[in-house]
C-alpha cells in the first residue's frame, strides 16, 4: 500500500535525471562531459561535495528555455507521484538562469506551466518557492521577490534564502519586503527568523 505523500522541500535543478538532462542538453547544443544515459549517470554518481556542485552546474547550465523548466517539473511530478506524491513545494533559483541571459518571465513562466500540467498529467499539486542565492546582488533579490508575487497566482506560494548565510539576511529581508508587497511569505524557517524583533537577549556566558 502507498500512503499519500507531501514533499516540502525540494529543489528541482537537482531532481532532473541523466536521460532527461542529455535530451535537454542536445536541444540546446550544450556540451555535456558524457553523451550516453549510462555515461553520465556515472558523471553524477555522487563523490564529495565538491564534484556535487561540478555536477551541479553541468544541470543548471544545460536549462535555458521555458521548455526545459516546464519539463524539469512534469517530470519530477511524475516521479514523486510513483511514490505517492500528492503535494510538493519545488524550490528553483530563478536568479541563476537569468544571470546566464534566460529571461525572468521564461523561467517563471516554465516552472509555472510545469506545475500545472503536473496537476493534469500526474495528479500532484506543484506549488513553488523560488530563492534568492545569498551571494547575488540585493537587486536580484528584489527581482525574484516581485516575480514571486507577479506569479502567486499561477502557484509560486513563497520565496526562500539559499546559499552559504553571509550575515547578510538583514538586506536580504528588505529586498523580499519591498518585492512583496503582501504576496508570499518566506519560506517557514527564514519567516520564524524574520519575525524575531528584538533578537533574543545572548546567552550572558558569551
Ligand atoms: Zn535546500
Amino acid at each position: 500500500m502507498t500512503f499519500p505523500k507531501i514533499e516540502l522541500h525540494v529543489h528541482l535543478e537537482g531532481t532532473v535525471r541523466a536521460g532527461t538532462l542529455l535530451q535537454i542538453a542536445r536541444r540546446n547544443g550544450v556540451p555535456l562531459p558524457a553523451d550516453s544515459v549510462e555515461g553520465l549517470a556515472a558523471v553524477y554518481e555522487f563523490r564529495d561535495f565538491a564534484h556535487f556542485l561540478e555536477v551541479w552546474l553541468i544541470t543548471t547550465g544545460a536549462l535555458r528555455t521555458e521548455r526545459d523548466f516546464r519539463q524539469v517539473v512534469v517530470e519530477y511530478a511524475a516521479e514523486a507521484a510513483g511514490h505517492g506524491a500528492v503535494y510538493l513545494e519545488g524550490i528553483f533559483t530563478p536568479a541563476e538562469p537569468v544571470g546566464r541571459g534566460v529571461g525572468w518571465d521564461e523561467v517563471f513562466t516554465g516552472y509555472c506551466d510545469g506545475a500545472q500540467q503536473a496537476a493534469e498529467l500526474h495528479g500532484v499539486q506543484v506549488r513553488l518557492t523560488p530563492d534568492i542565492p545569498r551571494r547575488y546582488p540585493l537587486e536580484a533579490a528584489e527581482l525574484t521577490a516581485r516575480r514571486a508575487v507577479a506569479y502567486r497566482d499561477r502557484g509560486v506560494v513563497g520565496l526562500g534564502l539559499g546559499g552559504v548565510r553571509t550575515g547578510q539576511g538583514r538586506r536580504y529581508r528588505i529586498g523580499a519586503a519591498r518585492g512583496r508587497g503582501g504576496g508570499p511569505s518566506l519560506g517557514p524557517r527564514r519567516a520564524g527568523r524574520a519575525r524575531r524583533r528584538p533578537d533574543p537577549p545572548r546567552d550572558p556566558g558569551r
